[in-house]
C-alpha cells in the first residue's frame, strides 16, 4: 500500500496492516500474529471482540441504530444513570471522541461563567506536555507546540503552567481564569503521574478563586488506572470531567460529565451532536460499563499493573538505557534516556505491540483480562530488544 494509498499521510504509521483482532491478539495481512499491549491506544480494554459487548451489540443491530437527539433513547438513560451512580457526577453528555468530550468540557465551563455566573472569564490554565486533542479548541488547550504548527489562529484562552509544579501554579491565575484543566497521568506527554501536592494546591486554588476543575480521563478513565476514573486515587472530585477511548470497546464514543451546578449552563440548544450516543455505541458502552463492574475489573488492573512494573522492572534492572518503570495501573511506561522509536520498530517485529509515550518512554496500555503468561511474554520481548539496544549504544560509545 505504500506509496499509493488514497488516505492523507497525517499519520506516521507503522508498516503493519492489521486484519484481525481477538482478546490480546491481532494478525497482520500476512497471517503473522501480535500479542497487543497497547489495546488500539487504551482503547480496546476487555481486549478485541470481546463476546459480552459483542451479543448486546448484535441484538441492538436488529432493534434500533440511531434516533435524533431531539427524542430520548432508553439506552442513553440508563447508561448515563450508571455512570453517574459510579461517579462523583450528575449529569452526562454524549458525544463521538475524546476531543469532542474535551470541546464540550470547554464549552461548558465557558458558558457556565457566562450564563450561570454572569462573569467575563474564559481562560483555562492546561499544562505542558499535556495531551487533549485535535480539534482546534483542544489542540490549543494541549500543552505541546509540535501539533499547533500551521494551524493559526488558534483560539484565545488558554494558558500553559508548568505541570507538578506547586510553587509556580498561582501566579498563572488571572482576573480571567474559569478553570484548570489536566490529565491525573499525563499519557501521551510520558506517562507521568499527577503528583498529590500538587493536586491538592490545584483543588485549594480552584476555591480559593472559584474555578472548575476539569479532568481529562480519556485515556485514563474506565478502569485502566485501577480505579473506575483516575481521580479516585488522589480523594478529588472534578466539577467536570471526559471519557472516550475505552468507554465502548471500540465503538466510537465519548462522554462529558458533569456536577449538578452546571447542569443550567447546557440549556436547550447550547450544545450538540448528532452520532452523540446512538443506540449502537450506547449499547456497547453499557455492556463495557457491566462487564467492568461486574468483574470488578478495576481492581484486576491494579494487580495486573503491579505484576507487569515488576518484571519490566526486573527485566531492565542494570539497563543503562532504563531510566525508570512508572505508572499507575496498566497504563505504565519504561522511561528511557534516549528515543525509543527504533526500540518500538524491534519490539514490534519480535511481535509484540506498544506505543511510546513522548520521545523516550515506551507505553504499555495491554487490556485488562490479559493474563501473566502474556505479560511475561511481553516483557521479556521488550527487555530483551531494550537490552540490545543498550548493548549497541554502549558499542558504538566505546
Ligand atoms: C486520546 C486522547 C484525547 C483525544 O481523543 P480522540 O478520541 O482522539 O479525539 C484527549 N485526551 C487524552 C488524554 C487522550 O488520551
Amino acid at each position: 500500500m505504500n506509496g499509493q494509498s488514497a488516505i492523507f499521510p497525517s499519520y506516521a504509521r507503522y508498516p503493519i496492516t492489521i486484519v484481525k483482532g481477538e482478546g490480546s491478539r491481532l494478525w497482520d495481512a500476512d497471517g503473522k500474529e501480535y500479542l497487543d499491549l497497547m489495546s488500539g491506544l487504551a482503547v480496546t480494554n476487555l481486549g478485541h471482540c470481546p463476546q459480552r459487548v459483542k451479543e448486546k451489540l448484535v441484538a441492538q443491530l436488529d432493534v434500533l441504530w440511531h434516533a435524533s437527539n431531539l427524542f430520548h433513547t432508553p439506552n442513553q438513560e440508563k447508561l448515563a444513570g450508571m455512570l453517574t451512580a459510579n461517579s462523583c457526577a450528575d449529569y452526562v453528555f454524549f458525544c463521538n471522541s475524546g476531543a469532542e468530550a474535551n470541546e464540550a468540557a470547554i464549552k461548558l465551563a465557558r458558558r457556565y461563567n457566562s450564563k450561570v455566573l454572569g462573569n467575563e472569564r474564559y481562560e483555562i490554565i492546561t499544562f505542558h506536555q499535556s495531551f487533549h486533542g485535535r480539534t482546534l479548541a483542544t489542540l490549543t488547550a494541549t500543552g505541546q507546540d509540535k501539533v499547533k504548527e500551521g494551524f493559526h489562529p488558534l483560539p484565545e484562552g488558554f494558558v500553559y503552567a508548568p505541570y507538578n509544579d506547586v510553587a509556580a501554579l498561582r501566579s498563572y491565575i488571572s482576573d480571567k481564569t474559569c478553570a484548570i484543566m489536566l490529565e491525573m497521568v499525563q499519557a501521551e506527554g510520558g506517562v507521568i503521574p499527577v503528583q498529590q501536592d500538587f493536586i491538592d494546591e490545584i483543588v485549594k486554588l480552584c476555591k480559593e478563586f472559584d474555578l472548575l476543575l476539569i479532568v481529562d480521563e480519556i485515556q485514563t478513565g474506565m478502569g485502566r488506572t485501577g480505579k473506575l476514573f483516575a481521580y479516585e486515587h488522589y480523594g478529588i472530585e472534578p466539577d467536570i470531567f471526559t471519557l472516550a477511548k475505552g468507554i465502548a470497546s471500540g465503538v466510537p464514543m465519548g462522554a462529558m460529565l458533569g456536577k449538578a451546578k452546571l447542569r443550567d449552563a447546557f440549556t436547550a440548544g447550547a450544545h450538540a451532536s448528532t452520532f452523540g450516543g446512538t443506540p449502537l455505541a450506547t449499547s456497547a458502552a453499557i455492556a463495557t460499563l457491566e462487564v467492568l463492574l461486574e468483574d470488578r475489573l478495576p481492581q484486576r488492573v491494579q494487580e495486573m499493573g503491579e505484576y507487569t512494573v515488576a518484571k519490566l522492572q526486573e527485566g531492565t534492572a542494570g539497563n543503562p538505557l532504563v531510566k525508570e518503570v512508572r505508572g499507575l495501573g496498566l497504563l505504565i511506561g519504561v522511561v528511557c534516556t534516549q528515543p525509543v522509536a527504533d526500540v518500538i520498530k524491534d519490539i514490534h517485529a519480535a511481535g509484540v505491540l506498544v506505543v511510546p509515550a513522548g520521545p523516550n518512554v515506551v507505553r504499555l496500555l495491554p487490556n485488562f483480562l490479559v493474563t501473566k503468561e502474556e505479560i511475561d511474554k511481553g516483557t521479556a520481548v521488550i527487555c530483551q530488544v531494550l537490552a540490545k539496544h543498550a548493548e549497541k549504544a554502549a558499542a558504538v560509545q566505546s
